[in-house]
């Protein structure tokens, strides 16, 4: 097991600087998911980490040893990508089986165990039959661990596309790697079947404890999967915490649209002080900033911030009683999206837009009024220009 030290890792392609200064310590046994949208630099940083591409500056440690100049094959990783090359030829157990035939004895951990407590007398005789007896033990014991069991004699061909991602699992998982990279492994498939994916790799994880970085541009995965998760944009890492902290307290605006969906509402607004305290004002709507807060924009009187609310933070005022009566306004419905127990409403406010999640107790349809209530005890605050967080 082994944790992944990232130091002042840069990657350039001449002119392109795809991975800027990227400082990140994967824990021993973690799960950290690297996200951001397409081109930001996190497949880029998956394949230094690989010994895929060449490091342009800093430092790479893989457990206590720095790798940058070690050979792929010599940093004890396995990889799951996207396409996961089967050879269509051989049957799931060969395939499984394939990279444990190429390594020599001394790596084979459990050939050892089985030579000590077999019979020393008949692998003098047979160390082949031996070696091999290991192997089908090794690669069954992994195929029942990911549901493969009954499907070791079938062709790649003859599966599912979630079967054979699981045979690319299992053909990593054999291998007992110090680390797994995964980058993308289940954009290939189906949105039930990458539910269900989902749910096993994480129940693999727990069972296997192994240090795990994961690649996906798809927030929804990065969030139920990560225990920590790096969010990237233009080669530069944004934040690295836990899904619920980039949740409630994204460092910045990118962030905190980048995660949840739909997404933060975000609109400029005056920030005003006075006698009853602080509010925002963006057009015609004005809501009151709660005193904690108000503290920390002390500073801003006078000048603009992003204000930011979640769309779940925006009440039907009907059903919000503890709420500020200062900050329910009219709002106009555009749009009505049914989704079971949850309703979304797409709303303008003068002539301001914003997503509403209510639930299903709250019946309207487009062209009706409904007067909404800003639970701001949840805003977020963002300066323009530089989009940090001011909260
Ligand atoms: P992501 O995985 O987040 O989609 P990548 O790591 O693939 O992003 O790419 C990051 C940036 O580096 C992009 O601007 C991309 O165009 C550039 N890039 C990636 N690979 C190469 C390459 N081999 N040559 C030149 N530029 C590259």
């Amino acid at each position: 097991m082994a944790r992944v030290l990232l130091e002042h890792i840069t990657k350039k392609y001449g002119d392109v600087l795809a991975v800027d200064d990227l400082n990140i310590e994967v824990r021993d046994k973690e799960f950290l998911v690297l996200v951001g949208p397409s081109g930001c630099g996190k497949s880029t940083a998956l394949r230094m980490i690989a010994g895929l591409e060449d490091i342009s500056s800093g430092s790479l440690y893989i457990g206590e040893r720095v790798v940058n100049e070690v050979a792929p094959k010599d940093r004890d990783i396995a990889m799951v990508f996207q396409s996961y090359a089967l050879y269509p030829h051989m049957t799931v157990f060969d395939n499984i089986a394939f990279g444990l035939r190429l390594r020599k004895d001394k790596d084979l951990s459990f050939l050892h165990t089985a030579s000590t407590a077999g019979n020393g007398a008949t692998m003098a005789a047979n160390p082949r039959r031996l070696r091999e007896a290991a192997i089908r033990a090794r690669v069954e014991q992994v195929a029942d661990g990911i549901g493969l069991r009954e499907y070791l004699n079938r062709k790649p061909a003859q599966l599912s596309g979630g079967q054979r991602q699981r045979v690319a699992l299992g053909r990593a998982i054999v291998r007992e790697p110090q680390v797994f990279l995964m980058d993308e492994p289940l954009s290939n498939l189906d949105a039930k079947m990458r539910v269900s994916t989902r749910a096993e790799l994480q129940r693999l994880h727990r069972r296997l404890g192994i240090t795990t970085i994961y690649v996906t541009h798809d927030q929804v995965e990065a969030m139920t999967m990560g225990d920590r998760i790096a969010v990237m944009k233009n080669g530069i890492l944004q934040q690295l915490d836990t899904p619920e902290v980039l949740y409630s307290r994204p460092a910045n605006m990118f962030v905190a649209t980048f995660i949840g969906s739909p997404a933060m509402n975000t609109v400029l607004a005056d920030v005003q002080g006075g006698e009853g305290g602080m509010f925002l004002q963006a057009s015609g709507v004005r809501l009151r900033v709660p005193e904690h807060y108000a503290q920390r924009l002390l500073a801003c009187p006078g000048k603009q911030i992003y204000f930011g609310i979640r769309p779940e933070y925006i009440h039907d005022a009907r059903y919000a009683h503890d709420m500020d009566p200062q900050n329910v306004a009219d709002a106009h419905v555009d749009l009505v999206e049914p989704l079971g127990s949850d309703v979304q409403l797409y709303v303008s406010v003068e002539n301001i837009q914003f997503v509403v999640r209510v639930d299903d107790r709250t019946f309207v349809s487009a062209g009706n009024t409904i007067k909404l209530a800003f639970d701001m005890e949840h805003m977020h605050g963002f300066e323009p220009g530089t989009e940090r967080s001011l909260l």
